[in-house]
């Protein structure tokens, strides 16, 4: 394995993706905000970057403590949009960390994700954004009814790049 192929290097962010989502998650307050990215390595072992974050409205009952995709924008983006390769949403009030709804509807997304990104506002004054990143992952499951595929979120390093 060469060094671009490590999937322990870092996630990168275009500087301007993530000074988008950072403006977004300010615009959406008190909601959560939701979006996806775009951009490359959407395979096991490739190197990730991210290159673009399209925002998309939050259509859950609770916006203040959950996120959905509006389903007929999230249907568009996903029939139109090449390299979709992961999911952004806020948590405007709790630590960047997935819920345990966000692990529940993770599943619905079958592994269509390879990255997961959560924002917080950092309560600075500015509108700095918080940023946690996760790899998305699947592993088998085993329990009573026997055994099943399961998308997980393991934390992941990213940098935040100013060329490119
Ligand atoms: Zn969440």
């Amino acid at each position: 394995m060469n060094k671009s192929e490590n999937p322990f290097r870092p996630i990168l962010l275009c500087r301007p993706v993530f000074e988008q989502m950072a403006a977004y998650t300010y615009a959406a307050l008190p909601q959560e905000a939701c979006g996806i990215l775009i951009g490359q390595g959407n395979h096991q072992n490739a190197p990730i970057s991210v290159s673009e974050f399209i925002p998309v409205p939050n259509t859950a009952e609770d916006p203040l403590h959950h996120f959905r995709l509006e389903p007929a924008e999230w249907t568009r983006l996903l029939l139109s949009k090449r390299g979709i390769i992961g999911l952004f949403h806020s948590h405007p009030s709790s630590h960047p960390e997935p819920s345990r709804k966000d692990l529940a509807d993770l599943q619905a997304f079958g592994g269509l994700f390879s990255i997961y990104l959560i924002g917080t506002p950092a309560g600075t004054g500015t509108e700095e954004l918080k940023l946690n990143a996760y790899r998305v992952e699947a592993r088998m499951d085993k329990d009573e009814r026997g055994v099943k595929k399961i998308q997980s979120l393991l934390p992941h390093t990213f940098e935040i790049r100013d060329d490119g």
